[in-house]
């Protein structure tokens, strides 16, 4: 574990926000010998939303917090992600194409992953404080108080870190809202079949119309199976799918992909969907004085590529290692951004440059994807390429950071 130098003084340090990216910076400070308070604006500290991926970089981080364990156990390992439009297999990524790894991914509830880490941060000396809502930041010296709606600010703290996701109060707007997200429920998994437990799998029409399922595991204190479901949708169109009705968009659904019925089946509301809508916006400059953005608060995007979290977890990771060797607050957040910029970089323009062929209005792109890059993406070494892409290997990550992709031992086989 990373550890404070002894000749430097602990320092008393803000994190901003309950998410994977809060959650795992405020157990890595601590555990590293600082003095953390988490604010949170939920009275209880709660995930929204269904469920997402983790990559072997995220698992990188989870597995040196001593969490992968509890992930792996409750998570879903995937090995594949598999589409087709009609006939025509349009995506087909396995991640044993990593060869000499023992490579995969882990589909898991959000409510399952915030869990394991907020337990893990409970059982340390962190304070959580809850029903916060912020609305800014101001200097003080040299340090840096919080405000709040409805509350007296903060106690100047050492250093901010704003984990506040895509939306967050502490930095000036940036980037833009995405003219296509997505309506997500969680399901239970349909042990009859007809799919398979360790892939996800989505259907196309074009790029306008897509739907999936993603195997998460189970949920925190239960032995069922669930699946997240999700529908592509325009953001300007949600109206429109309300007013239509429920049984005219399962109809819209059954024709894409019939399999979908044992899914369909257990919807009987559109309250069980949430709509989330994306955002691509990196910041700048992610370092002011005393304050460091991380996590989405520095670079959302859509999650096509399933990197957010995952890249929020080596964020904080990186955070850790820069303070801990930074002969300052000032060069710790300057060092942890360098660690991360490139990868970071990377990664937006690779999300940037693929969404619109999944998700879009577009009719060339789809079928660019389905006559050429699908076919071509079934040969090496394009087989290897798209497994690392996935993987969130790509730019070499791991390595600045001292970290590993696979520090455990081969995962279960397949059951
Ligand atoms: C539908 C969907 C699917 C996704 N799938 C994947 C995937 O498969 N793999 C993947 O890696 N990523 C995925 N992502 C992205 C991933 O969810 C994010 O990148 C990740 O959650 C970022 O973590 P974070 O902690 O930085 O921010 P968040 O998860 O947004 O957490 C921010 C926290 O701050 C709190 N907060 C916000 N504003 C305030 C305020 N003003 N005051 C106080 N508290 C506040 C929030 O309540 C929350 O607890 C997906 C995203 C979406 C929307």
């Amino acid at each position: 574990m990373i550890a404070v130098a002894t000749d430097r003084p602990a320092l008393d340090i803000a994190v901003a926000g309950c998410g994977p990216c809060g959650l795992a910076t405020a157990l890595l400070l601590r555990r590293a010998g600082h003095r953390v308070t988490l604010f949170e604006r939920f009275e209880a500290a709660r995930p929204i939303g269904s469920g997402l991926m983790l990559q072997p970089t995220g698992m990188a981080v989870l597995a040196r917090l001593g969490l992968l364990d509890a992930v792996l156990a409750a998570g879903a390992r995937i090995d594949r992600l598999f589409g087709k439009e009609g006939d025509r297999v349009v995506l087909d990524v396995h991640y044993a194409a990593l060869r000499g790894r023992a490579a995969f991914g882990v589909g898991i509830h959000r409510a399952t992953l915030f869990s394991i880490l907020h337990v893990a941060v409970l059982s340390e000396d962190v304070a959580v404080e809850t029903d916060h809502l912020l609305t800014g930041s101001r200097l003080v010296g040299q340090r840096r108080a919080l405000c709040f709606e409805g509350r007296p600010d903060s106690r100047p703290f050492d250093l901010v870190v704003d984990a506040l996701g895509s939306r967050t109060p502490l930095a000036p707007p940036t980037g833009r809202e995405l003219a296509y997200g997505a309506l997500w429920a969680s399901l239970d998994w349909p042990d009859a079949g007809p799919f398979d437990s360790h892939v996800l799998e989505q259907r196309y029409s074009r790029a306008s119309m897509m739907v999936g399922v993603l195997p998460i595991g189970k949920l925190p204190q239960s032995d069922r199976a669930k699946a997240a479901f999700f529908w592509s949708l325009r953001a300007d169109r949600l109206d429109h799918w309300r007013r239509g009705g429920i049984d005219a968009w399962k109809g819209q659904v059954a024709a894409l992909w019939p399999s979908c019925a044992p899914m369909l089946s257990q919807i009987e509301s559109p309250d069980q969907l949430t709509f989330a809508r994306y955002a691509h916006r990196t910041l700048a400059a992610p370092a002011e004085p005393a304050l460091i953005h991380i996590g989405d608060a520095w670079h959302s995007a859509s999650p096509q590529l399933g990197q957010g979290a995952n890249m929020a977890l080596l964020d904080a990771w990186a955070l850790c290692v820069g303070l801990a060797e930074g002969v300052s607050v000032a060069d710790g957040i300057a060092r942890a951004i360098a660690l991360r910029r490139r990868h970071v970089r990377v990664y937006q323009w690779l999300t940037a440059l693929f969404t619109p062929v999944y998700q879009s209005d577009s009719r060339l792109l789809p079928m660019i994807r389905n006559r050429l890059v699908g076919p071509l993406s079934r040969l090496w070494p394009a087989t290897r390429i798209q497994a690392a892409l996935v993987s969130g290997l790509v730019a070499d990550p791991l390595t600045p950071l001292g970290l590993a992709a696979w520090p455990v031992p081969p995962p279960t086989p397949r059951g």
